[in-house]
């Protein structure tokens, strides 16, 4: 199994570059961000708790994430590389969440492939994916905050995998297929 946690700001290119992940290396994709929207589009009751917290830009609470993310990934059966974990986790207490749940698994994350975006570029990116994805949180205002909601409780977990030896920090500037290079290397070599 080669588990891969992708790592960034919201607009960082998670999403992009893990579509490329899956097709090079096969791995099951969870993104909780589709999770949620997916919810919000079935109108159940976390679909409706959780919109609240994202059109403000906010995290999801964590008891909510972690049960949903565990029931995600059994779903995702036993015959499989491995799996690509994006968006999450997001916190501290979810990263020991996932930790744990993957043990109890038998398994681990090999690697967190982190993407370095300066911060100007992601609030263009994001305005300008806002045009066409059709997202209520992908516009200025909401971005920044979302910007910080990332400063303050999800970039402290970049050292919590610097620590653990796992972090493989990538710069996320540049072209798709430059970028998916580094991140190729990095997949391989962990
Ligand atoms: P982005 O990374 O571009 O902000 P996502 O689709 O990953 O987009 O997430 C959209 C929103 O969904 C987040 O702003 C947050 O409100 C919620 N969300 C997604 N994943 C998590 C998570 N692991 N914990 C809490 N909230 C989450």
């Amino acid at each position: 199994m080669k588990n891969v946690v992708i790592f960034g700001a919201p607009g960082s290119g998670k999403g992009t570059q893990s579509e490329l992940i899956i097709k090079e290396f096969g791995l099951a994709h969870i993104s909780t961000g589709d999770v949620l929207r997916a919810e919000i589009a079935n109108g159940t009751e976390l679909g409706k708790t959780a919109k609240g917290y994202m059109d403000n830009g906010q995290l999801v609470p964590d008891s909510l994430i972690i049960d949903i993310l565990a029931s995600v990934l059994d779903s995702k059966g036993k015959n499989i590389p491995g799996v690509i974990f994006d968006g999450f986790p997001r916190t501290i207490a979810q990263a020991e969440a996932l930790n744990a749940m993957l043990k109890e698994r038998g398994t681990q994350i090999n690697v967190v492939v982190g993407l370095e975006v300066e911060e100007d570029e992601l609030i263009k990116r994001i305005v300008e994916r806002g045009k066409t994805s059709g997202r209520s949180d992908d516009n200025a205002e909401t971005a920044k905050k979302r910007l910080s909601t990332y400063f303050n409780q999800t970039l402290p977990l970049k050292d919590f995998y610097v620590k653990e030896g796992k972090y493989a920090s990538i710069k996320g500037m540049g072209s798709i297929e430059s970028i998916f290079a580094d991140i190729k290397k990095a997949i391989e070599n962990a």
